[in-house]
């Protein structure tokens, strides 16, 4: 395994690229801080365009590791690592085991779990070659419900920041990706009786919420101009941009994708239009709360620590309101404040 050092500029501690061509792989490790902990971040597998295109991935989701982990209160830094593959095509054992061994180089600085594109499975491959791996299948496993159920609680302070009610029964919601989160966070509004629009790229995934659950299935392009009060983004980053922001007809947006603003000022652009905006990083803790379980280094009730996203959520709308900043601005400060500490 070929393994080099990045020096990409900017705040992050380490990033590391490895090249293993026997097995297939190509991974890189952004460690962005270990100041709270040692660096947490899901493995990500992806068919990036380019080398710079799943650099700038990792990088940008390590950053929001370490803000997700200090607002959460968690004793963790972030990080986060990418592969660069089709996850459909790949030969999953060598893949993984190789990512392993490259975690594993790492001494414990990083701890890698699920992301988009691994399942626990995977994360069981990877445990074979270094015990930095959570999100196994026979401990904490899938880490999307309970990422869910903090999106979800997110969802009813925002709605009571926005329409004093946080009963979220009747307020239409748009889910943009039915995988892992998307499918649960579906099932806890339809529970809520909340209307639903679904779309997937996965055509499929769609379909199956729409029948399960009685929701509208939506072409993929036109989410951003759904007809609905909420908007769930459940997919990928960058998809709250200059192109769709303006399509939007919403009034609040909170999901589980990390990195939904295409670029920093999306958040005052979000403003501008009267969006409220939950900050994904506050929204999508929950998964990373459970899995500090499997860590050794659980919140003495981690169900509690999900449950508290709900006043998180409402802290940071609340600060956000009183200083004049985008919800964004206000939750990083208040990460910036614990990290500081
Ligand atoms: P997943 O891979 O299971 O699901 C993602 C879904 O989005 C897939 O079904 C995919 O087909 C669909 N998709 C991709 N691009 C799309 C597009 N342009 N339009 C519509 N659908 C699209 O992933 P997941 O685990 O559900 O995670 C979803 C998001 O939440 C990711 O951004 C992930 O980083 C984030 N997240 C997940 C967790 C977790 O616990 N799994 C925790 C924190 C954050």
């Amino acid at each position: 395994m070929e393994i080099r050092e990045l020096h990409p500029g900017g705040e992050h501690e380490r990033v590391v690229e490895a090249i293993d061509e026997a097995a297939g792989y190509h991974g890189i490790v952004a460690i962005h801080s270990t100041k709270l902990g040692p660096a947490v971040g899901g493995t990500r597998v992806w068919p990036y365009k380019s080398f710079d295109e799943a650099l700038t991935d990792a990088l940008r989701l390590s950053r929001g590791m370490t803000y997700k982990a200090a607002l959460a209160g968690l004793p963790f830094g972030g990080g986060k690592s990418v592969i660069i593959a089709e996850s459909r095509k790949m030969d999953r054992e060598s893949v993984f085991r190789a990512h392993g061994r490259f975690i594993n180089h790492f001494n414990g600085q990083y701890i890698t779990g699920e992301d988009v594109g691994t399942t626990p499975a995977d994360m069981e491959l990877v445990r074979q070659e270094t015990p930095y791996a959570a999100g196994l299948a026979h401990k904490s496993g899938d880490p999307s419900p309970f990422t869910a159920h903090g999106v979800f609680r997110a969802m009813q302070a925002a709605a009571f920041h926005r329409w004093k009610s946080a009963n979220l029964t009747g307020r239409a919601v748009a889910i943009q990706g039915c995988g892992s989160v998307g499918y649960q966070l579906a099932r806890e509004l339809h529970k809520a009786a909340a209307r639903l629009m679904v779309t997937d790229i996965d055509s499929a995934r769609a379909a199956r919420v729409a029948k399960e659950l009685g929701a509208k299935q939506i072409q993929p392009d036109k989410i951003f101009d759904a007809d609905a009060e909420i908007l769930a983004p459940c997919a990928l980053g960058g998809i709250l941009n200059d192109k769709t922001i303006p399509r939007l007809r919403v009034g609040l947006i909170c999901g589980a994708a990390n990195n939904q603003l295409g670029e920093d000022r999306h958040a005052e652009a979000l403003e501008a239009r009267g969006i409220l905006y939950v900050p994904d990083y506050v929204a999508n803790a929950g998964g990373i709360i459970n899995g500090a379980r499997e860590m050794g280094r659980a919140p003495v009730d981690s169900n509690a620590a999900i449950e508290a996203i709900y006043d998180t959520v409402l802290q940071i709308l609340a600060l956000a309101a009183a200083q004049h900043i985008a919800p964004a601005r206000a939750a990083d400060r208040l990460a910036e404040a614990r990290l500081r500490k």
